[in-house]
């Protein structure tokens, strides 16, 4: 079965309004957590999930891997839209 990311929360961890910039830190139902970096192109523009790394305090959920991979990256829309619907757009 697809691998299917439930994100239960989200925090905005920083935010950088000069350059649109910002991160957010979600963490997974599986207990999995991830920090997104998000940028923004405009003041009302859709921010656009640029980078997503899987932070090392569980295995990962997909590969089991316990140091970095490069799983979560097929999942960032995903986690990236339901991180947004949590937190909204800073
Ligand atoms: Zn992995």
């Amino acid at each position: 079965m697809a691998y299917q990311p439930k994100v239960i929360k989200a925090e905005i961890v920083s935010n950088n309004p000069k350059n649109g910039l910002f991160e957010v830190v979600v963490n997974l139902k599986d207990r999995t957590s991830c920090r997104l970096i998000y940028e923004k192109k405009a003041d009302n523009a859709t921010p656009f999930a640029s980078h997503i790394n899987r932070l090392l305090n569980e295995p990962c959920p997909i590969c089991r891997k316990d140091f970095l991979c490069d799983c979560m990256t097929k999942y960032k829309e995903d986690i990236s839209e339901q991180a947004l619907e949590l937190v909204g757009t800073p």
